[in-house]
């Protein structure tokens, strides 16, 4: 970079200078910052030029207008959560879970595994695992230090060692050896806690119980203002007042994906993302619009 060039930072104040124009239409109800775009910011500097010098002009006008602004935004807008969900579509029009898997069993043990790591990782351990032990009895039948040398790259092997070894036991002994396809009974298998019963539930048996809440939802959730919550169990149940029931297995899908690729916890690619005109997360990278300190990962 030459000498004496400062990098873009993003608009404390929701105005960018120099942001081009190139975000999707913006429908009402979106809030008024995002609606007001480049054009209305130019408008806004010409009818600043047209009330004259700043010297002459009410010293409190400025500030009453950015109050205003941000009094009149509601995040949680039909209209608004209409035009996330919409654009989650456009980008992730067919996502599903990561996690190999090729059965409930399956994809309970990925689930189980996949906390605090990677699913890419998950993804390296899953299929020798399961061909060395093919199903839920040969697990019933292990130890968890016997299971813990087969699961050690995935991190905090041994409760993960823990917790598959008895949810096997569990499900043979109670349930026949087959997962339980309701939350209630899924969630008395060592473990196993919302998110991985909400994975299991969706992914596989394809039954929109509650909204997955892992690490990229919670960030994203609160980024883009859907909670004010930290606790899973609460992001949870906002979530599941402002999505609809049809959309919440594709919606905690989607989210995940966009954690993954755009909107990263540390430095996320704002520039990049098409949900940037209706995102005012304090922590963004690039801004068109009027940010909010309280919207922040
Ligand atoms: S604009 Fe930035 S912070 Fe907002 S959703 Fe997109 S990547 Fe995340």
């Amino acid at each position: 970079m030459p000498r004496g060039v400062i990098p873009r930072q993003p608009a404390k104040s929701g105005r960018h200078e120099g942001a081009r124009g190139r975000q999707a239409k913006v429908p009402k109800g979106v809030g008024p910052a995002a609606r007001l775009g480049r054009t209305g910011a130019r408008m806004r500097a010409q009818s600043s030029k047209a009330a004259g010098p700043r010297s002459r002009r009410a010293p409190v006008a400025k500030k009453a207008k950015a109050v205003e602004i941000t009094k009149g935004f509601n995040p949680l807008a039909p209209e608004r959560i209409a035009e996330i969900l919409g654009r989650l579509d456009q980008l992730y029009p067919d996502v599903t879970c990561a996690l190999t898997h090729s059965s409930a069993w399956e994809l309970l043990v990925a689930t189980i595994l996949s906390a605090q790591s990677t699913d890419v990782n998950v993804n390296r351990v899953t299929p020798g695992l399961f061909r060395k032990y093919p199903t839920v009895q040969d697990f019933a039948a292990l130890t968890p230090e016997q299971l813990e040398p087969d699961v050690r790259s995935t991190g905090f092997f041994r409760n993960k060692s823990k917790s598959v070894v008895g949810a096997a036991k569990k499900i043979v002994s109670d349930f026949g050896g087959e997962v339980p396809d309701e939350m209630e009974k899924l969630l008395t298998l060592p473990g196993v806690a919302r998110k991985t019963a909400n994975v299991v539930l969706g992914a596989w048996f394809r039954q929109a119980v509650g909204v997955v809440v892992d690490t990229h939802v919670t960030r994203i959730a609160r980024r883009l203002e859907l909670t004010e919550n930290t606790d899973p169990a609460k992001i949870e149940q906002d979530l599941m007042k402002v999505i609809p029931p049809e959309k919440w297995i594709l919606f905690a899908h989607q989210v995940i994906w966009h954690g993954r690729k755009l909107c990263l916890a540390r430095r996320p690619k704002c520039v990049d993302c098409p949900l940037e005109s209706i995102c005012h997360a304090a922590d963004k990278t690039w801004s068109t619009v009027e940010v909010h300190q309280n919207a922040r990962p």
